[in-house]
């Protein structure tokens, strides 16, 4: 798992370009990120952006969910509702991928997590999404307006015990976007719908009264 630091500001943001092996699409994001970050003026002194390529190096290679043991590198984090066996490990941060993001986060502390996943269209649901835990609602809602994603709240959702937005988010406080592209759709196309939206909730400087709309909620 590689991961790099660009800028030098107060607000420290996380990327982490991808979290189960058969969802590739977010790859193509996290190598244009960098690039485009610099290019925002005055950005680098505001933010300090960390970049995680990819935390499920392994699953990547054999196109699976899990990491080589089967375990889902989304549900293996220390959160309130985490249970354990199958799929979701022995114990919290059972599998070292896990473990090393977990101390990458606790260590980096940040103002905000986003995080790249997939998923395969349904009959009904929007082609992709962006979904958020903790107080992110105005992030999500930002995110929203520059990509046309519709936002679908965890509520909205499967439970996910165990989960990085479980644990960063509702047991944290740390406001945390998961951004749902569309399966098998092309990297490119989704890290253009989405760049501008990126930038955006990365860049705080023009989001106080998103900040006011989620404490509100
Ligand atoms: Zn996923």
């Amino acid at each position: 798992m590689w991961h790099r630091t660009i800028g030098s500001g107060p607000r420290r943001v996380v990327w982490i370009g991808g979290i189960h092996g058969d969802e590739s699409e977010g790859i193509t994001a996290t190598k244009h990120l960098g690039e485009a970050f610099v290019e925002v003026s005055g950005l680098c002194k505001e933010v300090t952006l960390i970049i995680v390529e990819d935390i499920n190096p392994d699953g990547r290679i054999h196109k699976t969910r899990g990491n080589a043991r089967g375990v889902d590198l989304n549900r293996n984090y220390p959160a309130k509702n985490y249970k354990s066996g199958g799929s979701r490990g022995a114990k919290p941060i059972s599998e070292p991928e896990a473990e090393a993001l977990y101390h990458l986060l606790i260590k980096s502390d940040p103002h905000l997590v986003l995080v790249a996943h997939s998923w395969g269209r349904r009959k009904k649901g929007p082609r992709a999404f962006i979904n958020f835990d903790g107080p992110a609602q105005g992030l999500a809602e930002e995110f929203s307006h520059h990509s046309k994603y519709p936002v679908v709240p965890s509520s909205k959702m499967h439970g996910t015990p165990g989960s990085l937005g479980s644990f960063i988010g509702i047991d944290k406080g740390i406001p945390i976007l998961t951004i749902e592209y569309e399966r098998g759709s092309d990297p490119q196309r989704c890290w253009e719908e989405t760049k501008e939206a990126i930038l955006a909730v990365i860049d705080d400087r023009n989001n106080d009264e998103h900040l006011i709309k989620s404490a509100d909620k």
